[in-house]
């Protein structure tokens, strides 16, 4: 679905990422790891369109999308979640699950603005989404609290829940794990499980923590200066003596 090819990208004189190629198949929870500095965020803002790489391709469904802006890309079913969540903070947890399809399909809904019976209609639908969503995640007791209220954990799920509101196939997430508490992180594994294997999605996933690696990925993608040294299920690559050194000498 994604194939990352011999991309290279540098920001002065470092080379964040280097020579770099893999493949992120249809219906995997491909995983992606490497110690800090492996290049894995500038990996993941050259596959979403956030910066342009200085060579080589980024083929999503077999088209070279490297420089393609993020919204684009976006329409093309492709979405990412970051790293640090970024919600509305004095909007409710529904309010931000609503915000999502409102951007994006603002201009319809202006150009039907008279047409009343379909826009009660598409709002039905957004409403009925949103419950969806709502109860998938297990955010419905919050469903109405302020999202600058909630734990980071929840907003962990609350970003996973609006790409669930996009027309997402894949979805490339940079560490949901962080800062997660064990119980919220048996619900977000169980999530993306659920959408991976109910709804279709194709995950790329950023993660440190191997438990929650080892449980959800395969394949596993393992960068290191810039460039993939290992790739495969993770109880091969855990053994790799190159893996075991790029994380110790880190
Ligand atoms: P990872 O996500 O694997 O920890 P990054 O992609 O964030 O790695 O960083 C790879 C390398 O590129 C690091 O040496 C980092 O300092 C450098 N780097 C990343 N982004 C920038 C930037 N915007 N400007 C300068 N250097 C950067
Ligand atoms: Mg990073």
């Amino acid at each position: 679905m994604i194939q990352v090819d011999n991309i290279a990208k540098s920001f002065g004189g470092i080379k964040a990422v280097d020579a770099c190629s893999f493949e992120v198949a249809e219906g995997s929870i491909t995983g992606l790891i490497g110690p800090n500095g492996a290049g894995k965020s500038t990996l993941f803002n050259i596959v979403t369109g956030f910066l342009k790489p200085d060579s080589g391709r980024i083929l999503l469904d077999g088209d070279n999308v490297a420089g393609v802006p993020p919204e684009q890309l976006f329409h093309r079913g492709l979405v990412r979640t970051f790293q640090t969540p970024h919600e509305f903070s004095r909007m409710t947890v529904r309010e931000n699950l609503m915000l999502v399809p409102a951007g994006q399909r603002g201009e319809n809904l202006l150009q039907s603005w008279l047409r009343w019976a379909r826009v009660k209609d598409q709002e039905r639908q957004l409403l009925d989404q949103v419950d969806d969503v709502l109860a998938f995640l297990n955010l419905d007791h919050i469903a109405d609290t302020l999202a600058g209220n909630i734990s980071g954990g929840q907003k962990k799920l609350l970003e996973l829940g609006r790409t669930m509101m996009t027309d997402a196939r894949v979805v490339l997430l940079d560490e949901p794990g962080a800062g997660v508490n064990r119980t919220l992180l048996a619900t977000l594994a169980d999530a993306i499980t659920r959408l991976n294997r109910e709804r279709g999605y194709t995950f790329c996933v950023i993660e440190h923590d191997m438990d929650l690696v080892a449980q959800l990925c395969a394949p596993v993608i393992v960068m290191a200066n810039g460039s993939v040294i290992a790739q495969g299920d993770f109880d091969t690559i855990r053994r790799n003596p190159q893996v075991i050194d790029a994380y110790l000498g880190g």
